[in-house]
Parts: C-alpha cells; sequence; structure tokens
C-alpha cells in the first residue's frame, strides 16, 4: 500500500466496483475491503436487477417505487435512478454479465409491489453474476489496487474536508493513507442485528465514522425487514428466500394451514402481517410452500435456494419450508446530493452506505443493485469532473503520513485507534442510540428495533 492515492474506495461491493470502472485509468485507486472479495452482500443478491424494460414502463416503474416507498423518495432520484437503467444494463452485459434469456431476448421476472415483470435476473445468483463479472474486469487494471481483509477505522479530516483514511492493515498494523478524494461503499448495518440476512461484517462503520465528524445522516430510522428468510435455531447469517419465489407463485400458510395474506404486499406490510400471524400462532416462524409454483421447475429456475433448503432438512419440492422475517436492507444512510457527495468535502458515499432518497422509506424489491450501480458511476464522474490533484498544498494532503506531523495537521493519534475493537464498540453503541432516537418519532416502518429476533 502506498501513502497516497487519487481516489480511495472502501467497499468491493457492486457500488464500490461501479465507481471504480467510472473513473479513468489516469487516477491511481486503491480498494479496499474488509473481508474476503466475495464476502459482501452484493454476491448475496438473489432476484434481479430492475430496469426499465420499454418507455412505456415508466409511469409504473416510477409509481411502484413511489409506492412502495411510502412516497417518502427523493422524486429526482427516483428519475435518475429509472432513466440510467438501460445504460447501465447496456455495460453490464458489455462488461459479459449473462442475463437470463429465451430465443435470444432478455427475460423478466417480477417481485413483491411489482405491477408488472422487470427484473432482470441470472438464476437465483444475480448478485454473484454481477459483481465477479465486475471485480474480475477491476482486477485487469493496472491504475487499481485491491486490499482485502483491511477495514477504514476512521478519516482523516480538517476543516471539513476529507484528506484520507485510517486504516488496519491485514497484518494489524494502523495506517493513514491519503486521497485527493474518498468514496465510502461500505453496504450495510445489518451486522449490527442480532439477526439479519446481511453479512456481520457490515456494521455501518461509515455511519459511526460520520457521527464522530459530523457528517449529514438521513433516515437513520428507515431499516427493511425481509418478510420470508428461512428460518434456522442456528446463530449467524439468515438465508433469504427471495421475493421473486412469491412472485412465481409460492404461497404462505398459518399454523393451521391456511393461507393468511397477499403474499405479493410491499415487503413492510407483509412482514408486519407475518409477524402478527406469528404471534397468533405462538410460532417463531410461518410455512412458505413452493409447491403452488405450476410453471417452473424450481430446482431449474431457484438451485441455490433449492439446494439451501435441502441442506437444512426441507425439500421444498415436497413440503413446506418455515420462514420468518430477518433484518434486510437499509434506505437510510450518509445524506448525499444528487452527485452522491456527502456533506464533507471530497467524500461521497454510495450504495447502501448512502441515502439520496431514492428508496423513501422502503425499498422496492430489486431496486438497490440498479441505484448502487447508478450513482456509483455519477460520483465517479463528479470526481473527474472536479479535477483535484492529489498533491495540493491548499488541501494540506501533500503532508506526510508521519503520526507525529498527523498529529499536528488533523489532530489524530495512532493510539487512539489501537484496540479497534473497541472503538467498533463505542461506535456500534452511539450508532444504535441515534437510531433509536429517530425511531422513537415514530415514522418508521415495521422493523426498526436493532434486537429483531429472526429464529
Ligand atoms: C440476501 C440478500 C439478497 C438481496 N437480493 C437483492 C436483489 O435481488 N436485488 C437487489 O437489487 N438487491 C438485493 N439485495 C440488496 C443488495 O445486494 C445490496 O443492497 C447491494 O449489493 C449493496 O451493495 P454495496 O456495494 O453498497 O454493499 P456491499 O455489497 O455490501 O459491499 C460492502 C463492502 O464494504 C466493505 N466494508 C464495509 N465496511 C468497511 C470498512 N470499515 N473497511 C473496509 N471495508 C468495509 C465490505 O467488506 C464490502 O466489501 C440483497 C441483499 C441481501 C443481503
Amino acid at each position: 500500500m502506498k501513502n497516497a492515492y487519487d481516489v480511495i474506495i472502501v467497499g468491493t461491493g457492486v457500488a464500490g466496483c461501479s465507481a471504480a470502472l467510472h473513473l479513468p485509468e489516469n487516477k491511481e485507486i486503491l480498494m479496499i475491503t474488509k473481508a474476503g472479495l466475495e464476502e459482501s452482500d452484493s454476491f448475496l443478491a438473489q432476484g434481479g436487477i430492475c430496469v426499465l424494460k420499454d418507455e412505456d414502463d415508466y409511469d409504473a416503474f416510477f409509481e411502484d417505487t413511489m409506492r412502495a416507498g411510502h412516497y417518502k423518495n427523493k422524486k429526482e432520484s427516483v428519475e435518475v435512478m429509472i432513466r440510467s437503467s438501460k445504460e447501465i444494463i447496456r455495460e453490464l452485459i458489455n462488461y459479459g454479465v449473462r442475463f437470463q434469456m429465451e430465443n435470444g431476448k432478455l427475460l423478466f421476472a417480477r417481485e413483491g409491489a411489482h405491477t408488472t415483470s422487470r427484473i432482470l435476473y441470472h438464476e437465483d445468483e444475480t448478485g454473484k453474476e454481477i459483481t465477479s463479472v465486475l471485480l474480475k474486469k477491476i482486477q485487469k487494471k493496472s491504475n487499481i489496487t485491491i486490499l482485502t481483509e483491511t477495514t477504514m477505522l476512521d478519516i482523516i479530516e480538517k476543516e471539513n474536508h476529507c484528506h484520507g483514511i485510517i486504516v488496519k492493515t491485514n497484518e494489524n498494523e494502523i495506517k493513514p493513507v491519503l486521497a485527493a478524494n474518498v468514496i465510502w461503499a461500505c453496504g450495510g448495518i445489518g451486522g449490527i442485528y442480532e439477526n439479519s440476512t446481511n453479512y456481520p461484517h457490515l456494521t455501518g462503520d461509515a455511519l459511526m465514522i460520520s457521527q464522530r465528524h459530523n457528517i449529514k445522516l438521513k433516515n437513520i430510522n428507515y431499516v427493511q425487514i425481509h418478510p420470508t428468510a428461512l428460518y434456522s435455531e442456528k446463530q449467524g447469517r439468515r438465508f433469504l428466500i427471495s421475493e421473486s419465489v412469491r412472485g412465481e407463485g409460492a404461497v404462505l400458510y398459518n399454523k393451521a394451514g391456511k393461507r393468511f395474506v397477499d403474499e405479493l404486499l410491499p415487503r413492510d406490510i407483509l412482514t408486519r402481517e407475518i409477524h402478527k400471524q406469528m404471534k397468533l400462532d405462538k410460532s417463531p416462524y410461518v410455512w412458505l410452500s413452493m409447491k403452488s409454483i405450476k410453471n417452473q421447475d424450481i430446482s431449474i429456475r431457484f438451485p441455490n435456494i433449492c439446494k439451501k433448503c435441502l441442506e437444512e432438512g426441507f425439500d421444498p419440492k415436497k413440503e413446506w419450508i418455515p420462514v420468518v422475517p430477518s433484518q434486510h436492507y437499509f434506505m437510510g444512510g450518509v445524506w448525499v446530493n444528487m452527485k452522491s457527495k456527502t456533506s464533507m468535502e471530497h467524500l461521497y458515499a454510495v450504495g447502501e452506505t448512502s441515502c439520496n432518497g431514492v428508496h423513501g422509506a422502503n425499498r422496492l424489491a430489486s431496486n438497490s443493485l440498479l441505484e448502487s450501480l447508478v450513482f456509483a458511476k455519477i460520483a465517479a464522474q463528479d470526481i473527474t469532473e472536479s479535477q483535484r490533484p492529489r498533491r495540493n498544498k491548499d488541501s494540506q494532503i501533500y503532508g506526510s503520513t508521519d503520526w507525529a506531523e498527523l498529529k499536528k495537521i488533523y489532530g489524530i493519534r495512532k493510539e487512539d485507534y489501537q484496540n479497534s475493537e473497541k472503538y467498533f464498540k463505542i461506535g456500534k453503541k452511539n450508532l444504535i442510540k441515534e437510531m433509536e432516537k429517530e425511531m422513537r418519532k415514530g415514522d418508521h416502518n415495521e422493523s426498526n428495533n436493532h434486537k429483531v429476533k429472526c429464529g
């Protein structure tokens, strides 16, 4: 790792990858990830990615997104996302992403709260297909360095200008790294919940750092619970049973074997109904039957889901599977403007970490991969246009990365980061406190208790 880069991207999911691929090749870029390259939520996305399949669908796509978001969405962001979708899909296909096709034509799936089929997919592993193709492309670029098992602990900041980050390396060294621009693509907050479909290392680190540096946050009371994760007595990440399973005709049953709800309701409303039913049944789960899917062979359409169910002892072709709501997505995040800029100069936030208002109070299924790709591209374009040089006397980023110098210029000390466990524990406590304060105001979704128990 060098001492300074043009751009540092924290996170190697779709958002981080999209930003990296849209920056010019004359920029020296560092990408870091807290875990392994395949350990991001982007790899977990099953259902697919929305696209404006034809102009006639614009109004319906817009309305579906707004309705799901309880009309709390920022209309301008929704418009940009939908209008950019065709171009983004074209780019993905050019990179080599394979979406499901029939007779040379793309196939579209439908999920809950969508009034029509507009979701492109690759089996039930769309996120893995997209992200691994993007990562492969990035790995071929000589201007991009990727470091795994490398954690951002803090930013280097002065007078509301970001000058770089502090990292803990894979050898447990604490190092300052300077950059003309920093992009946060750190994903969601599932790791602060007892049960979540997210990777446990996604703990809202960018939000914790924002709190310490007075960087604006937005809608941190908007947390989405997915209605159907596979119930398990085991600890750890919950396995998601994608909405598209219900979209294809799977139905929910209560303890008495009766349907109790419209399975295609928006996620937050369906979650509420399932929780109600679980309470009535005095059961930690409800049942999902995939036997009612008539037009598809589920082991072909949902191979990964079927495999996981079998591993857990359920054969979805023959029997119902137990499902339970689980923390899934964060609509809130680090506030950003229409260029994905945070309230701090030279600091951008993209993907699930950011809040550009596109999802309102509740995300419409399969909008987040799209949103991440679109707004990360916009961040990259803004950085390219702004042309901030890496070595700039005014911004002091020419300064050395010597700790004594850093203390003098930025007031930061190495010893403050030595105990990173304690450091993150305090950050998590403060973040939960702030989220709960916002939730007490009453305007939130089903799910906002960080202790939500899912199995
Ligand atoms: C099970 C599941 C299924 C989903 N299905 C779909 C779907 O079908 N369609 C859809 O549109 N969306 C889906 N989503 C949501 C979507 O996958 C995510 O919102 C999206 O992938 C987020 O991408 P991202 O790049 O913002 O974050 P992520 O892909 O989560 O990447 C975050 C990155 O940040 C890194 N990071 C975090 N903190 C630090 C730190 N302090 N230092 C260094 N690195 C750090 C992580 O290691 C990781 O590399 C699903 C989510 C889940 C969990």
